[in-house]
C-alpha cells in the first residue's frame, strides 16, 4: 500500500535557532499522533539540516534537503552534493521545485541529471512539477506535466521508482493563497498515475505516492487529502508553524 505523506518545505526560512525551536515543537507534538501508514517529512535549509537530522533521529519525523547539485563533487562554489547530504544522515531530497526552475534556471534536462545523481547516492526523491497559470488557462496543463515527468523521470528503470515520490504543484497555487480545487487535483493525479502505468507496470503506478502542493492549509487540507489519488501534500507556508503543520498531519 502506498504511503501517505505530509512534507514541509521550509524554503529560505528559519535561522538556526528558529529551526531548532520548530523541530523541538514538532517532535513533541508528533508523539501525541497515531501515524497510520503516514510519513512526516520536513525540509529545513541546509544550515539546519545536520541539526534537524540529529534531533529527529529518535522520532517519526524524517528530514529532507531542498536541493542538491547534479555534479558529484568539485569546483562548484556554493553547491551541496548528494554525498554531503547523505553524510549528515539525510536520505531524501526535493528536486525540481518551481522556485528552483523559475529563479535558478533548472530545466527538465538538468533535473534528469540531478535525479540520476540522487539515486546513485541512494537518496529518495520528492520530484516536483506543475504548470503555470497560462498553461492551465490555455488547457495545456496535462501536456506540460506529461513533458516534465517524461523528460526528467521516464529514462529510469522500474527499480528506481521505489525511491520516487511525485509532487504535483501547480505554480499558480504556490504561495498565492489560491488552491487547485480537490477535483482539479484529483483529475491531474489520476492522469499522472495513468502516465506512470502506461510507461511502467501498473503496480509501480499504484505504489507511487503523489503529493499535492499549493496553498494547502488546515482549512482546505481534509478535502484535498480525501481524494483517491492524492496521497498527501508538499506544504510551504503552513509548514512553518507547528500548530498548522500538525493540523495537516491530523487532516490526513
Ligand atoms: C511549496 O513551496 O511547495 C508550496 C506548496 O508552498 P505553499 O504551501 O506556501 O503554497
Amino acid at each position: 500500500m502506498r504511503s501517505k505523506i505530509v512534507a514541509g518545505n521550509w524554503k529560505m526560512n528559519k535561522t538556526y535557532s528558529e529551526s531548532k525551536a520548530l523541530v523541538k515543537e514538532l517532535k513533541k507534538a508528533i508523539k501525541e499522533v497515531k501515524l497510520d501508514n503516514t510519513r512526516v517529512i520536513i525540509a529545513p535549509p541546509f544550515t539546519n539540516l545536520q541539526k534537524a537530522s540529529k534531533k529527529t533521529k529518535d522520532s517519526l519525523i524524517e528530514v529532507a534537503a531542498q536541493n542538491m547539485c547534479k555534479e558529484e563533487s568539485g569546483a562548484y562554489t556554493g553547491e551541496i552534493s548528494a554525498s554531503m547530504i547523505k553524510s549528515v544522515h539525510v536520505d531524501i531530497v526535493i528536486l525540481g521545485h518551481s522556485e528552483r526552475r523559475e529563479y535558478f534556471g533548472e530545466t527538465n534536462e538538468s533535473l534528469a541529471k540531478k535525479v540520476d545523481t540522487a539515486l546513485k547516492n541512494k537518496l529518495e526523491i520528492i520530484f516536483c512539477f506543475g504548470e503555470v497559470l497560462e498553461d492551465r488557462k490555455s488547457g495545456n496543463h496535462f501536456k506540460v506535466v506529461e513533458n516534465q515527468i517524461k523528460k526528467a523521470l521516464f529514462h529510469l528503470g522500474s527499480g528506481a521508482w521505489k525511491n520516487i515520490i511525485l509532487a504535483y504543484e501547480p505554480v499558480w497555487a504556490i504561495g498565492t493563497g489560491e488552491t487547485a480545487s480537490p477535483e482539479q487535483a484529483q483529475e491531474m493525479h489520476a492522469f499522472i498515475r495513468e502516465l506512470v502505468a502506461e510507461r511502467y507496470l501498473s503496480d509501480i503506478a499504484e505504489e507511487v505516492s503523489i503529493l499535492y502542493g499549493g496553498s494547502v492549509k488546515p482549512a482546505n487540507a481534509k478535502e484535498i487529502f480525501s481524494k483517491e489519488d492524492v496521497d498527501g501534500g508538499l506544504i510551504g507556508g503552513a509548514a512553518l508553524n507547528a500548530d498548522d503543520f500538525m493540523a495537516l498531519i491530523e487532516a490526513i
